[in-house]
């Protein structure tokens, strides 16, 4: 049976668009007071208006999730707010495609500093509240670039793999030792900003002739598959959700 997350204080990053904003306001529906982490803080503050307008606890923090000073100000902040942390969704993320042979390098490490070493300072930043209460959940959004490996996609897919494998160390470390649930969500293709940034002009292409193929999924749909994972019992952990729209092979 589902439990409620009323009064349960979360942290989502990258919830200025897509996937985050979503699961923001999800869990905000759901009871949670929401901490809303990215770098456009005018976005922020709009969703989180639009949540405090729906009668539910909202407040906006502008981080960034590669800078780790920038992190743990955004944690402390959110701490003084609403109190300590129930539950952290490490969404923040970018998917540059190229080709390795195009040498965007700055691509590449953009992707290692966001896709990965954000997730690792946020976890860090978090933990040691969460280790002193013995509880919290972390839902590390990682993706189906996280299973299998697509051209143009090398660096960004071992970001991905390097998320579920971390998620999956921290669920067998954080579990029986401290009470902290980790979930490492998996989604196909969700309709969101995440391919607009694409700037080679033949990814971008194929991502938009994708969209043509095939549904895409909403972003509320990966939203209402973090709400379940995190209303799970308290003894159980939803430790993988492969999430994938049904027309997507
Ligand atoms: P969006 O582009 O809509 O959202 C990405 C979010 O990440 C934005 O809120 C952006 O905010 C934030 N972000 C980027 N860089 C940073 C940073 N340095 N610090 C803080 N926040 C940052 O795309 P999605 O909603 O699709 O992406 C969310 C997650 O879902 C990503 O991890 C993505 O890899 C994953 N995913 C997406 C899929 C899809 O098909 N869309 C499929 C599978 C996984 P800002 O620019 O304001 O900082």
């Amino acid at each position: 049976m589902q439990r409620s997350i009323e009064g349960h204080v979360a942290l989502v990053t990258g919830a200025s668009s897509g996937i985050g904003a979503a699961t923001a306001k999800a869990l905000a529906a759901a009871g949670a007071r929401v901490g809303l982490a990215a770098r456009r803080r005018d976005k922020l503050a709009a969703i989180a208006q639009e949540i405090r307008a729906a009668g539910g606890e909202a407040t906006a923090i502008g981080l960034d999730v590669s800078a780790k000073d920038s992190v743990k100000a955004g944690v402390d902040s959110l701490t003084r707010t609403f109190g300590p942390i129930d539950i952290v969704v490490n969404n923040a993320g970018l998917m540059p495609a190229s080709d390795v042979a195009a040498l965007k390098t700055d691509e590449w490490h953009e992707m290692v500093d966001v896709n990965l070493k954000g997730v690792l300072h946020v976890t860090a930043a978090v933990l040691p509240q969460m280790m002193a209460r013995s509880t919290g959940h972390l839902v590390n959004v990682s993706s189906i670039a996280g299973r299998k490996v697509f051209k143009g996609l090398a660096v960004y897919c071992a970001t991905k793999h390097a998320v579920a494998a971390l998620s999956e160390g921290l669920r067998m470390e954080l579990g029986a030792a401290h009470g902290i649930r980790v979930t490492c969500i998996q989604p196909g293709a969700v309709e969101t900003e995440l391919y607009e940034r694409i700037s080679d002009p033949g990814y971008r292409g194929q991502m938009e002739s994708l969209k043509q193929e095939m549904e895409f999924l909403k972003a509320a749909d990966i939203a209402d598959a973090i709400l379940f994972a995190v209303s799970a019992p308290p003894n159980v952990d939803m430790a993988e959700l492969f999430v994938m729209p049904r027309t997507q092979a």
